[in-house]
């Protein structure tokens, strides 16, 4: 552990307000940049789990009454201390993750921006007044807090996807068991200290660490966690849907994408070619929203590799924390061996391999996992590699030869994440926007870009219905409740006593 900006060891749970050790396993983090050790994580249990939820039953109820401005006025001093920490947060995040020190920078400002912008809910969380059918009587809704709820989230956006999800949970007055995924601990640890700073009364969030089968699988299955919300693979996420479902737990699933960019005739190439290379090699093409289909106009289709190819070769790959890179490290070598694996499926179904298809070997990239940006052409849509999410910088051209059939071939995957077209005509972008089945379209941009006070998520397979960000995650952390006031002093039946 050679890094200066990792002072700990080991991490301990945040459990009540207090850092709890833990006797038991421990797992390694590893910095995917150079395969150094970071620190160690807990690998926590059940019973850290149900202690957690004592925790977080009694704390709810506090918090619950305590009024929404006053809860918000926590997430404004959340946000502040962010902001202060931004530079410090967005150095840890590259370390753990690997994604380019920009990038990071991007996804603390996500957070920050998350924490103000829920923090303004806390005079909002509006309901509705509505007429009463019925004679001196007043009839309104409002938002209830679930109670206890628990948060499990993936590698890719360790901090962005936990305020997505924990900042409407807090100022709707819930408490929170957060389970962060176990290859970037580090961020829930420095997000934890930042609560105990803001003065986040103890119990309000909870961090337990460990496995998705151990820790992940308790908070499904614990009876006072009333709510999952989780983002990251489809098989996991259909596994904590069936449970859930067989629970009767309330559960939102944001998991995986296939996203495509539309290329038409008589779009800006310039544009274009720079949309698409940000969208699927930034990150590394770990982005649930990365691009890795371009459905292309035929007669655009020749130059647009032409340009392709010339702004790949700008890419420089590697250590994210140096300024210069573009393209960080794959996050484990699971995750390359599974891109690795999709070159010969490419290969063998027939598809061109323009440019890269292979691990980068040699000097500092025999330390970490890099994989180097690659472009397959003649791609078929009922091809592997145009369904299947690779999660790596692996992009196919798809031709195609009208508006019509580039929107049947994108709605034709199993995932709805991001779409986007380039074009200049204003008919083709109304109908696009009308007909691409995807929880989020772009025009004129790539796939990439979400901003967070609109809702984030996807059709079909991404999942089931529910959004993150927004006003939309209010829904995830709220029950409406349904409040009728008779003042008229007498029995009145609704539905019979209608004059
Ligand atoms: P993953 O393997 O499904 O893990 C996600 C989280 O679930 C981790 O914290 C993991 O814990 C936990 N988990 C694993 N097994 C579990 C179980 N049996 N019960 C409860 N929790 C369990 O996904 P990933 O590989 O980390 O993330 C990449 C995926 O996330 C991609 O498919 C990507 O598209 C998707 N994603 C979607 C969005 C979106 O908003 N749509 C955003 C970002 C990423 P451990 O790993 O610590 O064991």
């Amino acid at each position: 552990m050679s890094q200066a900006l990792v002072t700990e060891q080991k991490l301990s749970n945040y459990i009540n307000g207090e850092w709890v050790n833990h006797d038991g396993d421990y797992a390694s983090v590893v910095n995917p940049a150079n395969g150094e050790h970071l620190i160690d994580v807990p690998l926590s249990t059940k019973e850290d789990v149900d202690q957690a939820v004592e925790a977080a039953k009694v704390a709810q109820k506090e918090w619950a009454l305590e009024p929404a401005p006053q809860r918000a006025e926590v997430l404004f001093r959340i946000g502040a201390i962010m902001k202060e920490h931004k530079e410090h947060l967005s150095q840890i995040l590259t370390m753990e993750n690997g994604k380019v020190i920009e990038e990071a920078r991007g996804e603390v400002q996500e957070g920050i921006d998350m924490a103000f912008y829920m923090a303004g809910e806390g005079r909002r969380l509006f309901g509705h007044t509505t007429p009463a059918e019925l004679k001196d009587k007043f009839a309104m809704s409002q938002r209830a807090p679930v109670g206890v709820v628990g948060i499990i989230t993936p590698w890719n956006f360790p901090i962005a996807i936990a305020t997505w999800k924990s900042f409407p949970a807090i100022v709707a007055g819930n408490a929170v068991i957060w389970k962060p995924a176990t290859e970037t601990p580090m961020m829930a640890y420095e997000m934890a200290k930042i609560f105990e700073e803001a003065g986040l009364p103890k119990g309000v969030v909870n961090v337990v660490f460990g496995k998705g089968s151990q820790v992940g699988d308790a908070m499904v299955e614990h009876p006072n966690i009333r709510v999952i919300s989780f983002t990251g693979s489809n098989d996991t996420g259909r596994m904590i849907a069936g449970k859930c479902g067989q629970l009767l737990k309330k559960v939102s699933l944001e998991m995986g994408g296939k996203n495509a960019v539309i290329v038409m005739d008589d779009a800006d190439l310039d544009l274009a070619v720079q949309g698409i290379v940000w969208s699927a090699y930034g990150t590394s093409g770990q982005r649930c929203t990365a691009c890795s289909r371009v459905i292309v106009h035929e007669d655009m289709k020749e130059r647009l590799e032409e340009r392709l190819l010339a702004e790949m070769e700008n890419i420089t790959i590697g250590d994210g924390l140096d300024e210069k890179n573009k393209m960080g490290p794959i996050i484990n070598e699971d995750g390359l061996k599974k891109i690795e694996s999709y070159m010969e499926v490419g290969k063998n179904e027939g598809a061109k391999l323009l440019a890269g298809g292979y691990t980068l070997e040699g000097g500092d990239y025999d330390k970490g996992y890099y994989f180097v940006p690659t472009l397959f052409t003649d791609v078929l849509p009922d091809m592997r590699i145009a369904r299947e999410e690779i999660f790596g910088p692996v992009l196919s051209i798809i031709p195609v030869k009208n508006l019509d059939e580039a929107i049947e071939v994108n709605n034709d995957v199993a995932y709805g994440l991001s779409s986007s077209i380039f074009t200049q005509d204003i008919n083709k972008v109304f109908q696009a926007q009308r007909d691409l089945d995807t929880g989020i379209v772009y025009v004129n941009a790539g796939t990439t870009g979400a901003e967070i006070h609109l809702p984030f998520g996807g059709t079909k397979g991404t999942g089931n219905g529910h959004r993150d960000s927004g006003q939309a995650a209010l829904d995830v952390f709220t029950e409406w409740k349904a409040v009728y006031v008779d003042f008229s002093g007498k029995l009145q039946r609704a539905q019979i006593d209608v004059e």
